[in-house]
């Protein structure tokens, strides 16, 4: 069949977005494919589609089990023959799996690169192997998986055309994707590491009081939309999600970070896909399989110092290509003191990389040329000037509101109890978070009554402000 024709007949859509069509036409014709996408840009499709139009097996190596559970889910609801095999399931189930796929009765089998050692694959019938989320083959991202290095290992009888597809990969990345999966000879192809419908605002935010004060005109802007708060430190998620959900008591807010139980996380990824949790301040744990169209910010409550997460991070705005907003708070403090806890334990090699990466992330966020292109131009692409970054245009009509309220008397008072607000916060669960009662947070070190008074004279002054945002 015909990929357009497959395009209308499973997914619905008449029409390819741009830079699908190219990829899956290299595909097809059986060419090694590298296809860096920026996050949210449709990458699946481009092997979804040729998985179907190829005769045989389509193998998709994923790095989560709870990724290949999704988008298998999604495949079965369109009718599409596709399953995973991984250690959720029992024996038997994957015995039965294995023999569908070797029936030739499977179009696409998700394993992770682990399981690869137990699987018979000269009894499959391949006609192509894709490796998601290629970046992981590579040191030099942050997600490296020594397994996915080995991957080529288990086809040397049986190699079918190779598609690498990855939303961040620098030259060295690239280089260690072609090398490692010995690809022949590689059609690569690039789209823009940003969207172009995401807007890059970069502020700057010396203090805490500062950040706050932001994410609370930010949260007001947004008053009916989703986003996701990306946070330093578990503590740090925890004490931002605690001031929210008191000052915006109507909004759901959860935190998200690697220290809650598995069965907590889910729920919460589970909450703010369906959209019962509005926001969700985050480590950067919270992050592959969030698979939400309409995430509308993004902020980065901490300075970023890596590019590839940044730009992962901000890529889970907008995927349904609605205009959306990533904000990026900016400190030099805060860059150093990430970098310097980070690098605390790492090796020569890694502490050089890691800074190398602080610095070029600083070189974006500070820059007075076009955010985007600067961005863009550090993953080897090109692109435009945006027209819609904080460079690119006057100052944001929030910004100057922002810089008023900086320089307000209300501010001034809200900085003289600020030493209040650094004062570290006890553990606090999620369950404790939905049990606090409003009348209960004087209790709360650095949350008392007076820090209260403050928030409520910023909302009174900032609201006089007549200036209608367009957000
Ligand atoms: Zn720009």
């Amino acid at each position: 069949m015909e990929p357009k024709t497959i395009l209308q007949k499973y997914w619905g859509y008449s029409s390819f977005r741009e830079g699908q069509r190219e990829i899956i036409d290299s595909i097809l014709s059986k060419r090694d494919t590298v296809a860096i996408l920026p996050t949210g840009g449709g990458k699946s499709l481009c092997f979804q589609v040729p998985a179907l139009s190829l005769p045989g097996l389509t193998i998709v190596i994923s790095p989560l089990i709870s990724l290949m559970q999704d988008q298998v889910q999604a495949l079965q609801k369109r009718n599409i023959a596709a399953t995973f095999i991984n250690s959720s399931l029992s024996t038997e189930e994957q015995n039965q799996r294995l023999k569908a796929a070797q029936n030739n009765e499977l179009k696409l089998l998700y394993l992770s690169p682990e399981r690869l050692a137990t699987i018979p694959l000269e009894s499959l019938t391949l006609s192509l192997l894709v490796i998601d989320e290629a970046h992981c083959i590579s040191i030099w991202g942050n997600d490296f998986r020594p397994s996915y290095t080995k991957i080529i290992s288990y086809f040397t009888k049986n190699r079918p055309p190779i598609l690498a597809v990855t939303a961040t990969a620098t030259t060295r990345i690239l280089k260690d994707i072609t090398g490692h999966l010995t690809l022949q000879d590689p059609a690569v192809f690039t789209q823009a590491a940003v969207r172009k419908n995401l807007s890059l605002q970069i502020m700057n935010t010396p203090t805490q009081v500062i950040k706050l004060l932001f994410v609370f005109e930010i949260l007001k802007i947004h008053s009916n939309q989703d986003g996701i708060i990306y946070a330093a430190t578990r503590k740090q998620c925890e004490y931002v999600a605690l001031v929210l959900s008191r000052l915006f008591p109507d909004r759901s807010v959860s935190f998200y970070h690697g220290g809650l139980a598995p069965e907590e996380r889910k729920s919460v990824q589970d909450a703010f896909i369906a959209g019962s949790c509005n926001i969700v301040v985050a480590t950067n744990a919270f992050g592959m399989g969030v698979d939400k169209p309409d995430v509308r910010f993004v902020v980065h409550f901490d300075t970023p110092i890596s590019v590839e997460d940044y730009s992962q991070e901000i890529g889970r705005a907008g995927r349904d290509q609605k205009q959306s907003w990533c904000y990026t708070f900016y400190s030099e403090k805060d860059l150093s003191n990430r970098l310097s806890f980070v690098t605390k334990n790492a090796s020569a090699q890694k502490k050089a990389y890691t800074e190398r990466n602080a610095q070029i992330m600083q070189s974006i966020l500070l820059t007075k040329n076009c955010k985007t292109q600067q961005l863009a131009h550090y993953f080897t692409t090109k692109t435009h000037h945006c027209y819609n970054c904080s460079s690119c245009i006057p100052k944001q009509k929030l910004q100057k509101r922002l810089d008023r309220a900086i320089n307000s008397d209300v501010l001034r008072s809200l900085q003289a109890i600020s030493s209040k607000l650094h004062t570290p916060l006890p553990p606090v669960s999620a369950r404790i978070l939905s049990v606090i009662q409003p009348h209960q947070l004087q209790y709360i070190p650095g949350l008392g009554i007076g820090f209260q008074k403050k928030q409520r004279e910023i909302a009174l002054s900032i609201s006089s402000d007549s200036d209608k945002i367009q957000a």
